[in-house]
């Protein structure tokens, strides 16, 4: 999915904007502050919009968790360390409770 700036009329990948409001941020509300990679415009997405393309990224990384098992070697027990701080950070913004189990399950069969 696209975001595109309002001002210079740039698309592109929600990933190549920005993010520039920390999670809780009062100004925001229910949208999402992004600088556009461009002109530099701080464009206001709304979070429906934001979460659509984050969530395509959520579900591969969630993918990735799954195929890791705890038999597997310390490079890929580091993998899936990262990719649960990362699916963390995103859902923290978010609040998927069923994200959060999956995270939560995943974290136990590989790490307990
Ligand atoms: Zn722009």
């Amino acid at each position: 999915m696209n975001l595109t700036c309002i001002k210079c009329g740039f698309s592109s990948e929600y990933i190549d904007f920005k993010y520039l409001c920390q999670e809780g941020c009062v100004a925001c509300g229910e949208a999402d502050l992004r600088e556009c990679p461009k002109c530099g415009n701080k464009c206001l997405f709304s979070r429906s919009e934001s979460l659509e393309g984050e969530h395509g990224e959520m579900k591969e990384l969630s993918k990735q968790l799954e195929s890791i098992s705890n038999t597997d070697g310390p490079d890929r027990l580091e993998e899936a360390k990262e990719l649960i701080r990362k699916l963390r950070k995103m859902n923290l913004r978010w609040n998927i409770p069923a994200l959060d189990a999956f995270i939560k399950k995943r974290q136990r069969a590989i790490f307990l």
